[in-house]
């Protein structure tokens, strides 16, 4: 899969994907992520990318033409499934978004600053739009790295333990059971007994009606879990 992110700021987007899973992911070839400076495609000395807006009011905005060359630069070279624009008010990002981005073979994902892009971007060039939270963060960039590891985690080959993304919360719409390791006592603090029984057919009831009651108590608190997954 090839991601291709669009930042003002790109500097910011650079450490979380040069360690640990994303790091792997790369280093297999199973996820390829190119970041590309709007600067680049400013005017003038100054690399101007932004403007004041229409009608007057603090804050500045993204002009339409450094994005859409970018962007079409891009789209001449291949073909894009999705042009995201990250979005406070945008469709929200979870697990099940998380699982049909990563079937997709091609994204972009454009982060805004100031006030956000032209508006007429939205109308004509972006095709969706996410969010990762009812709250407004300075620039989306944080919130494209979110996107990408999530997405990253759960294509083939990046977890070494093959299956161990199938058994994180919200895949199949359950919560995850509570996991220990040594000591089997720390303080007095002890863990479950059947963990350390091995007996495998106990322990996977216990995981299971543990991982059942996470659920419940997680959807009783008004949260909800995606469910009609259908990755065929
Ligand atoms: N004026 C806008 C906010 C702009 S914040 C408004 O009131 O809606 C600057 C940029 O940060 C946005 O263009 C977006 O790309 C990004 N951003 C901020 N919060 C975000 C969130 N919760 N999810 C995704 N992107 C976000």
């Amino acid at each position: 899969m090839r991601i291709d992110i669009i930042s003002a700021v790109p500097e910011l987007l650079r450490s979380p994907l040069e360690h640990s899973i994303m790091k792997r992911a790369r280093d297999r070839g199973l996820l390829e992520v190119h970041i590309h400076d709007l600067r680049d495609f400013g005017f003038g000395k100054h690399r101007q990318i932004d403007d004041y807006q229409y009608g007057g009011g603090a804050g500045m905005v993204m002009m339409i033409e450094p994005i859409l060359t970018c962007i079409e630069k891009l789209t001449a070279d291949r073909t894009y499934d999705e042009i995201v624009y990250m979005a406070p008010d945008g469709r929200l990002l979870d697990q099940q978004t998380a699982n049909q981005y990563s079937l997709k073979e091609n994204i972009i994902l454009l982060c805004g600053h100031y006030k956000g892009i032209d508006e007429r971007l939205r109308e004509h060039t972006i095709t969706d739009e996410i969010s990762i939270g009812s709250y407004v963060l300075s620039g989306g960039e944080l919130p494209a790295l979110v996107m990408v590891d999530a997405i990253g985690r759960i294509i083939p080959g990046v977890l070494n333990d093959e299956t161990s993304a199938l058994f994180d919360s919200f895949q199949d719409g359950v919560i995850a059971p509570p996991v220990y390791t040594r000591p089997s006592e720390f303080r007095g603090w002890k863990v479950p007994d059947v963990l350390l029984s091995g007996h495998d057919a106990k322990i996977q009831a216990w995981r299971e009606e543990q991982s059942r009651l996470r659920t419940k108590q997680y959807l009783e608190k008004g949260k909800s879990i995606p469910l009609d997954l259908d990755l065929d």
